[in-house]
């Protein structure tokens, strides 16, 4: 027998997902954004249940090229464009939209031998101070494009940094709108947090991820409740053993957390060597049998331990939910002082991912 861990995908999700992100953004196309393998949920196997999508937006040429090759015919967008002027070639050859945001990559493209123009988003850094032109440049540079044969057509692109808080997107919309001023630009700009809460981002297309995948941009769960959106995985496990703790008694490595009281524990097949966070503190909610419990003591790399109290009647064999459809990953993630993007993406590769 394996060990009885698993990442359960709920394939329904995703569709569901994508119909909430229309219904929101219902003027703008949908880039699916995948990247880091759909977010840990495994692109070969998640991107058909999305294929009601406009396209799909990634990073790594292998992605793309695999997608393509698998059978999508949409478009692809590479959200850090190419890395080295040979890539063109895959680019070409794929069919792959880029981003553009340094001047070798413009005039590497302007260089190439192509077989068909490609479509080029040209990214503007409007305060993020990550990738982008300076938005002072963007009408020299999009005249620029213009005399380029090899480019298709150009769409104007950047990314917010606080689209989530309270700072919102106005003084990066302000920035973008005073630098693309009576240019005739389709504009991407959207991530998950813009999409559901900056309509005036939305534009041609909107590059949603994690909302994809069920779970909340700003980290809070309660934040999208209302939205109808569902996580598209659950990380499931077991309780492999019990203990009966004295008072005193002592729990895991470094022997962290301390019985006060008779009290039974349960240990679950998954520890951090499945993606579930070390930093985790005791406290952090875990799903047993029906009932919301949480972890004590410190993670191990294969196991950790439960409080049995609100549920008795738990034993070995109990399932064991860590996060997922009764427990949403923002919750866990909060608890342990991280987002529902880090412990998705983390998910490990010796769990098995099965569906349902
Ligand atoms: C990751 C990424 C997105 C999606 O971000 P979410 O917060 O997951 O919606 C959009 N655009 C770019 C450029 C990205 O790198």
């Amino acid at each position: 027998m394996p060990r009885p861990i698993s990442a359960a995908l709920h394939l329904d999700a995703f569709d569901n997902n994508l119909q909430v992100i229309r219904r929101v953004a219902p003027t703008a196309k949908i880039w699916a954004v995948v990247k880091a393998n759909a977010y840990g949920h495994g692109l070969k196997r998640v991107w058909q249940s999305l294929a009601n999508t406009d396209g799909f937006a990634l990073l790594d040429l292998a992605e793309a090229v695999m997608l393509r090759e698998a059978g999508w015919q949409g478009p692809i967008l590479l959200l850090e464009g190419f890395f080295q002027t040979q890539d063109l070639a895959l680019l070409d050859r794929y069919r792959l939209t880029t981003s553009v945001h340094s001047d070798w990559q413009l005039a590497a493209i302007a260089e190439a031998r192509l077989s068909a123009p490609l479509e080029v988003y040209l990214k503007i850094n409007s305060g993020m101070n990550r990738l982008g032109f300076a938005p002072a440049r963007l009408p020299q540079i999009w005249q620029q494009t213009q005399r380029i044969r090899n480019i298709a057509s150009t769409t104007l692109m950047s990314h917010f940094a606080t689209a989530d808080g309270p700072q919102g997107v106005t003084q990066q919309m302000a920035t973008l709108d005073a630098a693309a001023e009576a240019l005739p630009l389709p504009r991407c700009l959207a991530n998950s947090a813009a999409t559901l809460w900056h309509p005036a981002t939305h534009g041609s297309w909107v590059r949603p991820g994690i909302i994809l995948y069920g779970a909340s941009p700003s980290g809070q769960w309660h934040d999208i409740t209302d939205t109808g959106l569902q996580p598209a995985m659950s990380l499931r496990s077991e309780i492999i053993a019990v203990q009966t703790l004295q008072p005193g008694d002592r729990v895991g490595y470094g022997w962290r957390y301390a019985a006060s009281a008779v009290q039974r524990i349960g240990i679950v097949a998954c520890g951090y060597a499945d993606g579930y966070p070390r930093h985790a503190p005791s406290g952090t909610p875990v799903w047993v049998d029906g009932v919301l419990t949480h972890t004590v003591g410190t993670v191990s790399m294969d196991m950790l331990a439960v409080d049995l109290t609100p549920c008795p009647q738990a034993n070995i064999g109990t399932p064991v939910e860590l996060w997922g459809r009764h427990l949403p990953v923002d919750e866990v993630a909060a608890a342990a002082g991280t987002l529902g993007y880090e412990l998705l993406t983390a998910l490990a590769p010796r769990v098995p991912v099965v569906t349902g």
